[in-house]
């Protein structure tokens, strides 16, 4: 398994001031506490391209609730059913 996080590059360094500032805005637990990374290694789509320009992308997540942000604290997703005062309710159809 390769570890694709790069701990010296700008985007990393970008996620892990987050997880140092921030609170997850779910639970309030402190990131720097909770947080865990993931990095998406985003290939190029054209196979012609010969540049070794492999994006890797970071995300953030909160072990405590399972939250994940983006690299702007922005979530991506959230395991609802740890959502606080969670209440189970059907849309209603118009
Ligand atoms: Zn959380």
């Amino acid at each position: 398994m390769i570890n694709f996080i790069d701990p010296h590059s700008d985007e990393f360094k970008k996620i892990q001031s987050i997880s140092f500032k921030h609170s997850c805005l779910i639970c309030e637990q402190p990131l720097k506490d909770n947080g865990v990374y993931f990095s998406i290694l985003k290939q190029e789509e054209d196979p012609s391209d010969e540049s070794d320009n492999d994006m890797i992308l970071y995300r953030l997540g909160c072990k405590y609730c399972k939250t994940v942000y983006t690299v702007d604290f922005k979530i991506l997703s959230i395991d609802f059913e740890k959502f606080p005062n969670f209440v189970t309710r059907n849309i209603p159809h118009a």
